[in-house]
């Protein structure tokens, strides 16, 4: 039986409320050669004021959607933040954590994203949590020391259960948006070693940094990567779809 591919968009700050709702008006034929296919789980993560039209088009599509980011009190004087209870109004299933771009642009720390993720999980919400090294990290012999800091972080205060519900995407900071992608079996010796680590060999763990068509079929065939963590291609139907239909063949 082939596995299942998670194929999920990361559209960073792109894709307002209009050029959402086209999304979806080209996204419907796209998807029709997949929809159906129990082998592949499609979603979706919009900038916030996308929200709206992106449960609309993804509940009629049948996938799955959430955040990018989210602040782990419920509500409060914390100003220019987003709660989980504004995110749950809107039915997402999803939220991304920990993205480098939270991590380096922004500032956030271990400890922060750590408290996202157990708040997520309390809301009964998916975090799809990131972690990765620098090229500096990489060249300097520390991609492993790093990334155990990043995820132990994030998953030593979590229930085994919880553990598992978490979907972990390995991106390294040097692939995303550059158009380098890491080769298949550096790839898959990060995902195999995150599975250790994580303790759970069920875990589902993606691979996110500059996957597109040409390269999806290699990386997606790797045993231990369970899907993709996509930001540049998802943006348009065509070229996110693209994905899975190259690992198809
Ligand atoms: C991302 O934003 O998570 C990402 C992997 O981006 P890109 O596919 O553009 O490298």
């Amino acid at each position: 039986m082939s596995k299942k591919i998670y194929l999920y968009g990361n559209w960073k700050m792109n894709n307002t409320y209009s050029e959402t709702e086209k999304f979806f008006e080209e996204f419907e034929g796209a998807y029709a050669p997949f929809k159906g296919d129990a082998n592949l789980e499609v979603g979706i993560f919009a900038p916030f004021t996308s929200l709206w039209p992106l449960s609309q088009g993804a509940k009629k599509n049948g996938i799955v959607f959430g955040a990018q980011n989210v602040y782990y009190e419920p509500k409060g004087a914390f100003t220019g933040e987003i709660s989980i209870p504004m995110l749950k109004e809107y039915d997402v299933t999803h939220i991304i954590l920990g993205h480098s771009e939270r991590r380096h642009i922004f500032g956030e720390s271990d400890e922060l994203i750590a408290k996202k993720v157990k708040a997520v999980l309390d809301a009964g919400i998916i975090p799809v949590f990131c972690y990765g090294e620098t090229l500096e990290e990489r060249e300097t012999g520390n991609t492993f020391t790093v990334m155990e800091r990043q995820v132990r972080a994030a998953i030593d205060g979590l229930t085994p259960a919880e553990v598992k519900k978490v979907i972990y995407a390995y991106e390294p900071v040097w692939a995303i948006g550059t158009g380098k992608t890491a080769t298949p079996d550096q790839a898959e010796e990060v995902c195999g070693w995150s599975r250790k680590l994580i303790g759970q060999p069920e875990a589902v763990i993606l691979y996110g940094g500059s996957v597109k068509g040409s390269n999806a079929k290699e990386l997606l065939s790797m045993k231990d990567i369970d899907g993709a963590l996509v930001g540049g291609a998802s943006l348009k139907p065509g070229s996110f779809l693209e994905i899975y239909g190259a690992y198809k063949g």
